[in-house]
């Protein structure tokens, strides 16, 4: 069986060879965790979670690493603005690395509610300053480099393929840019990879000295000598991870055999022009070796047409669904029954409807005798429409199908969930028991009704929900109480 993707470079459909046989190296751009990441984001990560789990099912060994990043990514793309981490500890007043860690652990959180299988290594940016400040060093050597009043820049008009990802010229991107303010740049293009403690970043908290790598966060306020103090830029640490997890080989020997660093990089369609370029430009002009075989990249979920962003202040997350009664895993099936390259509008009325018919799949599971062997034939058939670039839609339709066949068993559904993780074999479970916390909770909220408190008794049907149950309010004021799905 061959497996095709997509590949973005060179937007061409194309048969996938791994670099080594049997394995696979996956790179998926990870979350910025300055703020609770919303259901688009998650778009992304189910996605590389399809990816890993189809190469598992085809037996072979996943490598795959995820970023976290914590330190440098600035509000704008264009090198200037402030860090986001820095500006949203700034207004939670409280340390960067408390934001991080808060808003990694929603991450993960949530990762598991999805049942997107944690990556074999989730690095933290600021957890890998010496070996960012190690591959600034390769490129300084090889005069990619320059420095100006801000910080450190790679030169891209010094890299001769800068713009094939996003099929850009350099000289395009200089006639669309809007420099808005005189830049110091060689060229519009060119990317900080280390940025001062300077200017807007002046109080920046995170920081390091670059010479030594040593963390100068705690000695604040900065002293006049610490004018080597900054931090890297946000492209950076994708580059110096996922080499140092996936190809530390490359940085070490000059006689790196294989065709390229890593077999497959992910992340959303946003990255393409910006970020995965300069990627590219600093992985290939450190090691003189191609970085990626394969590109892939998940289009938007999109709210009315446009892009869900925290910046456009449009997204949903995981607690906004599960408000509504939906489930985290119906998200889940609402992504992977549409093709991750074209746009998914998200509305409620589709989340339900997707609710309903992963009901219905899991009533199909139920149905289905729990003898029986494995079928090869349906087994093929999903394992098919998956390798055709990943046509999850096509792979739910042969769980579909097969469910209909008179024959269908409990070790086949088992198979495809292998892949689609939505847990067929779940069962609803109405019998509730009834806790001495949650009868207090009830009686507090029969209370709140009866005093037509209708703030406070909201409040309390949130606290009971937390608790794992639904209520329905029947029309005699009882409160009827639902294991949660
Ligand atoms: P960020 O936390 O902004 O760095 O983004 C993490 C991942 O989510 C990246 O791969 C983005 O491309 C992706 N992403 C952000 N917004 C969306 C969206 N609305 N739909 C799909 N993917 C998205
Ligand atoms: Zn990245």
């Amino acid at each position: 069986m061959l497996i095709r993707f997509t590949n973005s470079l060179g937007r061409k459909k194309e048969v996938f060879e791994p670099l080594e046989k049997g394995r696979v190296k996956i790179y998926s751009c990870g979350p910025t965790v300055y703020a609770s990441p919303h259901i688009g984001n998650f778009r992304a990560f189910i996605f590389a979670d399809l990816l890993s789990r189809s190469f598992e099912f085809w037996g072979y060994e996943v490598e795959n690493v995820m970023n976290v990043t914590d330190v440098g990514h600035l509000t704008s793309d264009s090198d200037s603005g402030e860090d986001k981490l820095e500006k949203s500890a700034a207004k939670e007043k409280v340390s960067p690395l408390e934001i991080a860690r808060k808003y990694e652990k929603e991450f993960l959180v949530d990762l598991d509610k999805l049942n997107i299988k944690k990556p074999k290594y989730l690095p933290r940016a600021s957890e890998h300053i010496t070996e960012q400040v190690e591959l600034i060093k390769k490129l300084a050597e090889q005069g990619f480099t320059y420095e100006t009043s801000d910080g450190i820049y790679f030169d891209t008009g010094k890299f001769k393929n800068y713009g094939e990802l996003s099929g850009q010229k350099a000289e395009e991107k200089e006639a669309g840019a809007r420099v808005a303010v005189k830049s110091e740049k060689n060229n519009p293009a060119d990317f900080a990879l280390w940025k001062f403690c300077v200017g807007e970043n002046a109080n920046h908290i995170l920081r390091w000295d670059i010479a030594t790598g040593k963390d100068l966060s705690d000695q604040q306020p900065a002293t006049s000598n610490q004018q080597l103090a900054g931090f890297p830029g946000w492209h950076l640490e994708c580059s110096a991870m996922s080499l140092k997890y996936l190809a530390p080989e490359i940085l070490q020997t000059t006689n790196y055999k294989l065709p390229a660093a890593i077999d497959i990089h992910t992340g959303g369609v946003d990255h393409i022009p910006v970020h995965h370029e300069n990627e590219i430009a600093q992985s290939e002009a450190a090691t003189g070796k191609k970085f990626v075989n394969f590109w892939l990249h998940n289009e938007f979920l999109t709210v009315d047409g446009g892009k869900m962003s925290k910046s456009l202040g449009n997204l949903f997350t995981l607690a906004d669904l599960e408000r509504k009664r939906i489930e985290p895993l119906a998200f889940r099936y609402f992504c992977l029954n549409s093709n991750y390259r074209g746009k998914l509008n998200f509305t409620f009325e589709a989340l339900e409807n997707a609710q309903s018919s992963l009901k219905k799949l899991r009533n199909e599971f139920q149905k289905a005798g729990p003898k029986g062997k494995v079928d090869q034939k349906a087994v093929d058939q999903f394992s098919e429409a998956l390798a055709d670039d990943l046509n999850s839609p096509r792979a739910l339709a042969a769980a579909w199908e097969y469910a209909r066949s008179p024959k269908a068993n409990q070790a086949t559904f088992n198979k495809f969930d292998e892949v689609l993780g939505l847990d067929l074999a779940h069962q609803e479970n109405n019998e509730v028991k009834i806790t001495p916390e949650l009868q207090k909770l009830l009686d507090e909220r029969a209370a709140a009704r009866a005093a037509k408190d209708f703030k406070k008794s909201d409040e309390l049907r949130d606290q009971i929900f937390k608790l794992g149950f639904d209520i329905e309010d029947t029309a005699d004021g009882n409160q009827l109480l639902k294991n949660r799905a």
